[in-house]
């Protein structure tokens, strides 16, 4: 990587300007990238090309509320009531005080979010909402409008953008995060380090992630020495079209349009289920869902959105229609078969809420992070809007000092830990799949753990540089697993079906650097 051009600041031409190193392109990512850049010399590294990211694949859209008709406040009650005792409710009333602005931002960058017949920005229902606040962009196509924008504003700034290259470790100096090295075993120097890693979906066989979200984040963030939060908390989307491996996801908004969710014998389950029937949070529908095809003996229930007008689904759901189409099913011709994938990491790196982590000079924003936003279960298009507010306040965070978040409480300190690397991606995803996946017992935990111990570290650099960082990853997540012995949120425990008011706390992991 060649030296960047050198940036005069005003009234001060000696002093070099301030380096701000970003990982990852996705929404947090480029929108911190963006920012910094009107003061730092930014490097944005990306281990894919720019647009493979989760951002891209968002569909539903991004929940704020911007009318007269809605208030933060509310958008507040309604995440925490999905957030099963979690949410850290600072983090959830920045989230939605700060959302209009986030979305005047996305409006500013040139997200061309879709209109109703006045050319008022139109607003959808998602399930926990309990209004229509969210935004949403080419009809399904939230993430991709998104995601274009941001990587056309990319382009006109000054950044210095390097795709295809993989962060495998952080450079920690006296405690402090000075830099990262990358798969080319190169040392890049930053006065400040913001992960934007993205989600760990495709540590599992089945998810509606890319193959590059595989929770890097939270191992690069753990073994420097930061603390990481609530990583047992990995949500299934509930209707992700049936399929081995990456799983098409059929949005939440087709519930908020009335889809209804059918069993074997075409009776609708979630009306006994939950008083919100199909609207209830992600983690009932998906057990809801688990449960009734372990009754049925089936691999998938029924989803049914065909009672409505065709011509409005085609217009309304174009990506859906057409995903679905060229995978063999119509959505306005009779119910398709759905079933829960991997969708979205509530745990992460633990910040504050201007993305500090507990490392000085270490940041985080975007699905890597644990804000406490989302608590035990997220709530459909927050997470677009915790990816934009909190990537824009971590970089007002970077210009005002240096300062670390101090731990958020009691803190399980290990000294050392297993560094062993899954011998590969098929064998990890398998493993999640099938031992800490959906539904979970100490058995299965306790399993997968003994497994992941076998694997023992690559003698040389892995021609996989994620594999060990993804196992590391895997590994939290199936201890924390293991220690949360109750039900809550995501977190589904066969042998602890309650909720357990000890456990309404969060779980902190960190390793002691030496
Ligand atoms: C199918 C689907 C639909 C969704 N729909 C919605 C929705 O409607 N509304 C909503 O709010 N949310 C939705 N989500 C979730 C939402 O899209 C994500 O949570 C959000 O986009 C995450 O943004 P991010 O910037 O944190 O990460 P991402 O957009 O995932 O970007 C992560 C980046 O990090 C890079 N990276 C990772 N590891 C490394 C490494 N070691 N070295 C270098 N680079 C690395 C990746 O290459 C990538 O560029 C959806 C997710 C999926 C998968």
């Amino acid at each position: 990587m060649g030296p960047r051009r050198a940036r005069s600041h005003v009234g001060n031409h000696l002093t070099p300007p301030m380096r701000v190193l970003v990982i990852g392109s996705g929404l947090a990512g480029i929108n911190a990238a963006l920012l910094a850049s009107e003061f730092a010399a930014v490097t944005l590294i990306s281990k894919s090309p720019l647009q493979q990211t989760n951002t891209q694949r968002a569909q539903g859209g991004i929940a704020a509320a911007i009318t007269a008709l809605d208030d933060p406040q509310i958008h507040a009650r309604d995440t925490i009531r999905a957030g099963d005792g979690l949410c850290d409710p600072e983090a959830v009333r920045t989230l939605t005080t700060d959302g209009p602005a986030a979305i005047e931002r996305l409006l500013q960058l040139g997200v061309d979010f879709d209109r109703d017949g006045q050319g008022q920005l139109a607003l959808a229902t998602e399930g926990a909402h309990s209004t229509a606040r969210v935004l949403h962009a080419g009809g399904d196509q939230t993430g991709l409008h998104i995601q274009s924008a941001l990587v056309d504003r990319l382009s006109e700034a000054d950044v210095d953008v390097h795709t295809e290259l993989a962060v495998t470790d952080l450079a920690i100096e006296a405690g402090r995060c000075v830099g990262v090295v990358t798969d080319q075993r190169e040392t890049i120097l930053a006065d400040a380090v913001v992960l934007a890693t993205g989600g760990a979906g495709a540590l599992y066989q089945t998810t509606t992630n890319p193959a590059n979200a595989t929770g890097d984040g939270v191992a690069l963030a753990f073994r420097a020495g930061a603390v990481v939060r609530d990583v047992e908390f990995v949500q299934f989307h509930p209707t992700a079209l049936a399929s081995d491996g990456n799983a098409f996801l059929i949005s939440e908004a087709l519930r908020g349009d009335g889809a209804v969710l059918l069993d074997a014998a075409g009776d609708r389950f979630m009306t006994r289920a939950h008083p919100d029937a199909e609207l209830a949070p992600r983690s009932v529908v998906a057990r809801a869902i688990t449960e009734t095809m372990r009754r049925d003996g089936t691999e998938h229930v029924m989803l049914d959105i065909s009672h409505r007008d065709a011509a409005y689904l085609r217009q309304r759901f174009p990506g859906v229609y057409r995903g679905a189409l060229e995978r063999g099913h119509d959505i306005t011709a009779g119910p398709i078969p759905i079933a829960p994938a991997a969708h979205y990491h509530m745990g992460g790196v633990y910040t504050d809420i201007d993305g500090r982590t507990t490392v000085r000079g270490l940041y985080a924003a975007g699905e890597c992070a644990s804000t406490g936003a989302h608590g035990a279960n997220r709530v459909a298009s927050n997470s677009l809007l915790e990816a934009a507010v909190f990537s824009t306040r971590v970089v007002t965070a970077i210009q005002r000092d240096d300062r670390p978040a101090p731990p958020p409480g009691e803190v399980r300190s290990l000294r050392s830990y297993p560094s062993g690397s899954a011998p590969s991606w098929q064998t990890l995803r398998r493993a999640m799949n099938e031992l800490v996946g959906i539904t979970r017992t100490a058995g299965d935990l306790r399993t997968a753990l003994d497994r992941f111990d076998e694997w023992r570290e690559p003698d040389d650099l892995p021609a996989e540089p994620s594999l060990p960082l993804a196992t590391l990853t895997a590994r939290l997540i199936a201890e924390a697993a293991l220690q949360r012995t109750e039900t809550r949120g995501a977190h589904l425990r066969l042998d602890f079906p309650d909720a357990d008011c000890a456990w309404q706390r969060h779980s902190l992991w960190q390793m002691a650097v030496e």
